[in-house]
């Protein structure tokens, strides 16, 4: 299998203030056309730090490096040049991408005060620099991306951008160079997604050494498998020929974990839950977790086909007025029981007009906790208005952020639960 570095380049990542969207990206895309990623590196503004990452992938044996950023007109961008002095060529000036360039940027210049546009032209002449050996990808942006090779490795050059770099990769892929090494068929390797809720990861560590057993070799799959959000998550990726045996594991996997299985074409549960309700409005009712749900909910494109809003209730003030929860009985339970979860459930449908709410109410901490209801206690209803409910108090490990996190992910789930009674 072909095998691939990443190089991220800039300051601002190195020194985490911009989180690297591109590694991760890059990665995830690389493998859909059959590379696999051994590194990524990351490494400042800096010539030097630069070409010594170059030298490092290509003695790791790499057939394809992919580099992200510094591809701009300030002085800091650096990487076509000093990828090109890698690659054993030259840079040379291209007058019509030039033009090309000042004929995009014109009319946002003129709608600029104060343009300096002799220096907007020195920039401009600096990105119309194309390696004299290699292949130029169109700009997205405004600075091109580019191609070029040594004896030993393919090395691809996009602008950092996340946008411009998304944009420009279809071209880089599409391109002789890389398709030279790649192949055509190589979008060929299928990529299945399983994930499970309410197991381990040991659990399913286990079945996959009894499905061993059981079905023979499954060398032909690669697996990996990891903990996600709460839900274990099996990814498999095989060549077309070996289709047979992974459906063989699927069904090992699923005679073993049923009812732990609810996606095995790689929904998320908010998307399986967004599937279930079939145009039922939703409504949420949030202590603990004060958006969070809402948020996640959300996040699905369409979801206002279905999702009405929310209360924050995270004051008990709010769970009386907004929610109408009974006084007494937030006296008698505290607020962090299952009682006040199902008053406040109640209050959603009511309040929001909805067929469905869900509520959260717990104790995050890191103060708060008690004998009897320790941080991490949360409490869970969802109710329908017709009545139907399904309810849940569980104790989730972790830091403040990780019990309000999970709870999302908790109350996701008894909500799919319900609806797939
Ligand atoms: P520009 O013409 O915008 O300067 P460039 O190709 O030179 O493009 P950089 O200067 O490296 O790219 O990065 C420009 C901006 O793009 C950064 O300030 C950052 O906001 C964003 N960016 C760059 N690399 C990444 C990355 N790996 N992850 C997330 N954002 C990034
Ligand atoms: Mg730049």
């Amino acid at each position: 299998m072909l095998r691939a570095g990443i190089v991220v380049t800039g300051t601002e990542v190195l020194t985490g203030r911009v989180a690297d969207a591109n590694g991760p990206w890059l990665s995830e895309h690389l493998r859909e056309v059959g590379v696999d990623v051994a590194h990524i590196c990351v490494c400042g503004d800096r010539k030097e730090d630069l070409l010594a990452q170059l030298q490092f992938l290509t003695d790791q044996d790499v057939d394809i490096i992919v580099t992200s950023g510094g591809l701009g007109p300030t002085a800091d961008d650096m990487t076509l040049p000093t990828v090109a002095e890698f690659a054993g060529t030259t840079l040379i000036f291209d007058a019509d991408l030039e033009a090309a360039i000042m004929d995009r940027l014109r009319p946002m210049a003129n709608r600029w005060e104060n343009v300096d546009w002799e220096a907007l032209r020195v920039g401009i002449a600096k990105q119309a620099l194309v390696p004299a050996q290699g292949q130029v990808l169109d700009p997205v942006g405004t600075a091109p991306g580019a191609i070029m090779s040594t004896d030993k490795v393919v090395i691809v050059v996009l602008p950092g951008p996340p946008h411009e770099l998304q944009r420009m990769w279809p071209s880089a892929v599409d391109a002789a160079p890389f398709r030279a090494l790649v192949g055509e068929d190589a979008a060929a390797i299928e990529q299945t997604t399983l994930r499970l809720y309410g197991i381990t990861e040991p659990d399913i560590a286990e079945t996959l050494r009894l499905a061993e057993d059981d079905l023979g070799s499954l060398a032909a799959l690669e697996i990996t498998t990891c903990l996600r959000r709460s839900e274990v998550e099996v990814v498999t990726r095989f060549e077309p020929s070996a289709r047979s045996v992974w459906e063989s594991l699927y069904e090992f996997i699923h005679s073993r974990h049923g009812s732990a299985l609810f996606s095995s074409d790689g929904w998320t549960v908010d998307e399986v839950v967004a599937g279930l309700l079939h145009g039922r409005r939703l409504a949420v009712a949030e202590s603990c977790t004060a958006g969070l749900l809402g948020a996640r909910l959300a996040d699905v494109p369409g979801s206002s086909a279905y999702f009405l809003g929310g209360i924050i209730s995270y004051a008990n003030d709010v769970k009386i007025g907004q929610l109408h929860v009974d006084p007494q009985l937030l006296a008698d339970h505290g607020a962090v029981s299952p009682q006040v979860a199902e008053a406040m459930a109640d209050g959603a449908l009511a309040a929001l007009g909805a067929d469905i709410a869900v509520s959260t109410t717990g104790v995050a901490g890191p103060g708060g906790g008690s004998a009897d209801k320790p941080v991490g206690t949360v409490c869970f209803c969802v109710k329908t208005a017709a009545g139907e409910r399904a309810e849940l108090r569980v104790v989730i490990p972790g830091n403040r952020n990780q019990i309000r996190e999970r709870a999302t992910t908790v109350a996701l789930h008894l909500l799919r639960r319900l609806l797939q009674r």
